[in-house]
Order: structure tokens, then sequence, then C-alpha cells
């Protein structure tokens, strides 16, 4: 119950206290699930889920590393939704699955479309915790990279910390089966959960991708300075690249970058959207390499 409850909190929104209370938890997730499944069902067949994309930035130039893709579901009222709504859901229901083999497909398929000059972009795609348990996760990536031809390092697949603890090794023996075909993986939310160095020592990852709530009042925490450092200095000494998520400000972009952290995602650099260019010219306009972000980012 007490990672049920956790999910549930954390499903809640960021920034409120849940008071735990099982009956509740339950009465609760049940009517959540019965109003969303037939609304999730509806999306993956109506093909109302897109991907909008953010820019990660590397902090030593300013220039976009690759962009990290993120799921939207279009609602009835043709309103956006985001997926802390029905990526909860659809983990307990076990839509997920669809979704995951949607979500690998469609980032695969955009990148093919993307115009031969653009073929040096790369993308970070989440997947579910549960991903790795079904087999044919691994075939889809496999079969969709030969269908369109697409380089396989052109692809990160991050992974969160609510990974099924219990399936830790068919977890790390699938992420290998997939870095055999040359993808890279990060893992995502690094800190914010319980287990974090056990994850950091079992899997596989390319990346370290530093959790928000670190990062978001850096300039004027100093246990996140240290905690951060203490980040990076880790990750580095294991040969992996540090990623700052929520950098919300110029500032904290060049305390990251003097910090040490190698790439900064956030809204500083540009929020995520449809389009890709347009991302790509406001994180190009900042210019850190010469220390006039403060100055450029308006
Ligand atoms: P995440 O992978 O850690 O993604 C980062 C989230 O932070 C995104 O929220 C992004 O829009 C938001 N963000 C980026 N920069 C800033 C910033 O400067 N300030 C603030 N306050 N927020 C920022 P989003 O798109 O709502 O996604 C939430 C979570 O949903 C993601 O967290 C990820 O865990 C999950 N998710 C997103 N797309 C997918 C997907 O395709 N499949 C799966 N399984 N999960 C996904
Ligand atoms: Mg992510
Ligand atoms: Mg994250
Ligand atoms: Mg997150």
């Amino acid at each position: 119950h007490a990672r049920q409850a956790c999910n549930y909190a954390k499903s809640t929104g960021r920034d409120k206290i849940y008071i735990y209370n099982s009956e509740d938890l339950i009465v609760k997730e049940r009517r959540r699930d019965i109003y969303w499944v037939p609304l999730i069902r509806k999306a993956l067949r109506d093909n109302q889920l897109f991907l909008v994309f953010q820019p990660v930035v590397q902090l030593s130039d300013g220039n976009v590393s690759h962009y990290e893709a993120l799921l939207r579901m279009r609602g009835e009222g043709n309103e956006i939704i985001t997926p802390d709504q029905f990526i909860p859901v659809a983990e307990r229901t076990g839509l997920i699955h669809a979704i995951d083999l949607w979500v690998v497909e469609n980032a695969i398929d955009f990148l093919a479309a993307l115009p031969t000059y653009m073929s040096y972009i790369s993308l970070a795609v989440n997947l579910s915790s549960t991903a790795f348990q079904y087999p044919d996760l691994l075939s889809t990536i496999k079969d969709k990279l030969e269908m369109t031809w697409i380089d396989a390092n052109r692809l990160t697949f991050e992974i969160t910390e609510t990974a099924a603890v219990d399936n830790f090794e068919k977890t790390r023996h699938m992420i290998n089966k997939i870095r055999a075909l040359g993808c890279k993986f990060a893992l995502d939310d690094f800190g914010a959960g319980f287990c974090s160095f056990n994850y950091l020592k079992t899997f596989p990852v390319d990346y370290v991708k530093i959790d928000g709530q670190f990062i978001r009042n850096l300039l004027d925490n100093e246990t996140d300075q240290i905690l951060v450092k203490s980040m990076v200095e880790i990750a580095s000494k294991l040969g992996k690249k540090t990623i700052a998520e929520f950098v919300e400000s110029a500032g904290t972009a060049m305390k990251l970058k003097e910090i040490g952290v190698n790439f900064g995602q956030g809204y500083a650099f540009g929020k995520p959207q449809q389009n890709l260019l347009e991302g790509h010219k406001v994180s190009l306009g900042l210019m850190l390499g010469s220390n006039q972000a403060a100055t450029l980012i308006t």
C-alpha cells in the first residue's frame, strides 16, 4: 500500500501534502480509473495522443544536445491533457503497455520524418517502469529502427525509479538488450525516490537526470547546491553525464555550468512544444559559452 499511496500522492500533483488513508485512496483511484480508462482507450484508437519536444542544452556552449519527447493527450473538448493525469491510471490498468509502444513507434517516426539536414537530431523518450516486463518492447524498437533506417544512437530511453523493485534483474537484462542495439539510457528524476543509488548501481545508464526539486531553488538553497555538487561528482566518477531538469532561469543555468552539470533542460531554454524548430532557435540564442546568458534570456 505504501507505494500505491506514494504514487497516488504524486498523481495529485507536486507541492501538496497527502494524508495517507488506504480506504480513501482506493476509492479515489477507482473513481479516477473509471473516469479515465475509456478516455485513454478512445485517445489511442482515435489518434488523440501526440508528442511535444523540449530541448536539452549543453551548458558548456548553449547548443541543443537533443530533445525530450513528452506525451500529451487531446481531450473531448480539444483541451490538452498532461501525462501526470493519465499515466498513473494507465499504469494501474494495464493500458500503459499500449502507450509505451505508441510512444516508441511515434518517436522513431518523428525522427524518420525530419528533413535530411536535421538528421543529427536525437530524442530522449520516457518509458514506464513496466515497459521492460514485456518481451515485445525490444522487437518493437528493433523492427521500427530497421524499417525507418534510423540510427539507434539517436534514441535515449528515460527510466524512473518507480520500476517494479522485484523485477530489477529482468529490467536490467532488457536494458542491456536494448543497449546492444545502440540506444542510450537515462536515469530520470534522480534523487527523488527512495533507492536512487540502488538504481544507479544496478542499471547501466549514460545519463543521470537530477530531479527538478534540487534545481528549482538552487540559487537560494545551499543544501541543494551541496547535493547537486555531490550528485555530479558521483555521476562523473561513474562515467555518466548529468542533466538538470527544471532550469527556469539564466542564473540557475550559469550556476549549474559552474558546478559542472553537463546539460540543462527547462523553461529557461524552451518549453515543450510541437514544433521542434522554434525550440531550437530559442536555445541557439542562448550563448552560455560566452557568459551572456543573463542578458540574452528575456
Ligand atoms: P519527466 O520525464 O521528468 O519530464 C519533465 C517534466 O517537467 C515534463 O512534464 C516537463 O514539461 C516539465 N518541465 C520541463 N521544464 C520545466 C521547468 O523549467 N519547470 C517546470 N516546473 N517543469 C518543467 P510533463 O510533460 O507534464 O511530464 C510529466 C511526467 O510524465 C514526465 O516527467 C514523465 O515521467 C511522464 N511522461 C511524459 N511523457 C511520457 C511518455 O511518453 N511515457 C511515459 N511513460 N511517461 C511520460
Ligand atoms: Mg523524462
Ligand atoms: Mg524527470
Ligand atoms: Mg518528473
